[in-house]
């Protein structure tokens, strides 16, 4: 099969990041094929955990969603894996919504958990008996 090269987006809030480094990780080999764009301290984690180069934005709070937010206006995203954090309050929520609103609007795959990373991105099936999903204990 011909592998072609893609942008992908990688953002976490700081709840988060674990999740995304141990997923990352665990897509290593197929992240490699392709180039990262992150907002600024999850892409600063994520190059020390890959060993991979990982084009850094601003952080979070400080524009880096809006800049990934402008890449996809531009046609310059391909995915976006946004493990955005649903029981921490945001400052810069409204970066948030308009973020996952442009991944609507532009109709870019968006996963926001481990589950829905690991079915889009992760060479799992929802159809298959070997597929599980983690349930979070709170
Ligand atoms: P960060 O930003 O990677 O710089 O922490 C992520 C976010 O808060 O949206």
């Amino acid at each position: 099969m011909r592998v072609t090269s893609r942008t992908i987006g990688l953002v976490a809030h700081d709840h988060k990041k674990q999740d995304l480094i141990d997923w990352a990780l665990s897509r290593r080999d197929w992240l490699a094929g392709h180039r990262l764009v992150a907002t600024g301290t999850t892409g600063g984690l994520l190059a020390d955990a890959l060993g991979q180069a990982v084009h850094r934005y601003n952080s979070g709070p400080l524009g880096g969603d809006q800049q990934i937010g402008a890449l996809i206006s531009e046609g310059g995203l391909d995915a976006l894996v946004f493990f955005w954090d649903p029981l921490y309050p945001a400052p810069h929520d409204p970066d948030v919504k308009a973020l996952l609103r442009l991944c609507s609007v532009w109709n870019v795959p968006v996963a926001c958990n481990r589950a829905s990373a690991d079915l889009m991105f992760g060479g799992q099936s929802l159809d298959s008996d070997t597929y599980h999903r983690d349930i979070p204990v709170y």
